[in-house]
């Protein structure tokens, strides 16, 4: 029930009416027995969306395209993984401060651990856009021995590469030309690239798969993409999106409440979606 002490959560980005987020929250609200609402905001201008937010007494939000670098420039504090990708996912509002952090490399990774899935190991990254970089940042962080990042566009694999240098992991970058190699080398491959998403296309040939590797694959639509029905031929472990979607909400949904997200709920929730 609203009340006149409901808090409010919310979205911002534009497209937002696509968005599982309010399904997630309010559902997670509901069942924690939360006085609070999680509303989408289609945003034309993100910092007057913000102002407007702190102007409410918003407690938090989440950010999606094209919103997160511009709130990441707006934000007071950012999160360690904030920092390095320059992009915000979810903020924090304490009094009129923002605290910025990016839940989706963290979501990934938590989703791995849920699958059981041991990612202390030689990790092939497809992609460097929004997505893989906040992956490719929560994978140093977690110490992962090695990662190759590899894009169509090399310049951005490189940047990437080049703004986690600092850290202990292993960095290789290159282009889509040298996948057949990267992939026999890899323990565990992850599509963070948009390749395949509502269309039955793989990214990796699944004749070069082995049963000892893993395969994920961050796009959700279709949840069963062509790169996971021929690493699943193959004989490898694989991972879809979905859990990806639901771990990043979770990780937000703790920041702003500090209570548990019923992670089980939410993806039973998601699959029936
Ligand atoms: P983005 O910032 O636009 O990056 C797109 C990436 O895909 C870039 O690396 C781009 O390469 C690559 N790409 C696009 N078309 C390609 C093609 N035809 N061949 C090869 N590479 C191609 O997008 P994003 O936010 O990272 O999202 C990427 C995908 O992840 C989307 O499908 C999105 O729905 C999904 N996603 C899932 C979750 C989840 O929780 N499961 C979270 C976030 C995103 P260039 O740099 O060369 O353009």
């Amino acid at each position: 029930m609203i009340t006149a002490k409901t808090s409010l959560y919310g979205l911002i980005g534009n497209p937002v009416d696509h968005s599982v987020s309010p399904l997630m929250h309010n559902t997670a609200f509901k069942k924690l027995g939360i006085d609070a609402v999680y509303l989408a905001f289609k945003s034309e201008n993100t910092e007057d969306t913000i102002s407007a937010l702190k102007t409410l007494g918003a407690r938090g939000f989440n950010c999606t395209m094209p919103a997160k670098s511009d709130c990441a420039v707006l934000c007071d504090k950012l999160s360690e993984e904030a920092e390095l990708t320059k992009s915000v996912n979810t903020v924090v509002v304490e009094g009129d401060k923002l605290t910025g952090h990016s839940t989706d490399g963290a979501g990934f990774f938590l989703n791995l651990k849920n699958n059981g899935v041991d990612y202390d190991k030689n990790i092939l990254l497809l992609g460097a856009g929004g997505a893989a970089r906040s992956i490719a940042a929560r994978a140093v962080i977690e110490n992962v021995p090695s990662l190759t990042i590899l894009n169509r566009t090399v310049k951005k694999a490189k940047a990437l590469a080049d703004s986690l240098a600092s850290y202990d992991t292993n960095i290789n970058y290159g282009g889509l030309d040298e996948l057949p190699e990267a992939v026999k080398k890899a323990d565990i491959i992850i599509n963070a690239t948009s390749y395949g998403m509502g269309e039955d296309k793989s990214i990796v040939d699944g004749s070069l798969l082995r049963p000892d590797q893993v395969v994920c694959d961050i796009v959700y639509k279709p949840r069963e993409t062509a790169l996971l029905k021929a690493a699943k031929k193959a004989g490898c472990k694989t991972v879809d999106g979905l859990g990806m979607v639901a771990c990043q909400a979770a990780y937000a949904f703790e920041l702003w409440t500090g209570k548990e997200f019923p992670l089980g709920e939410i993806l039973e929730v998601l699959e029936k979606n």
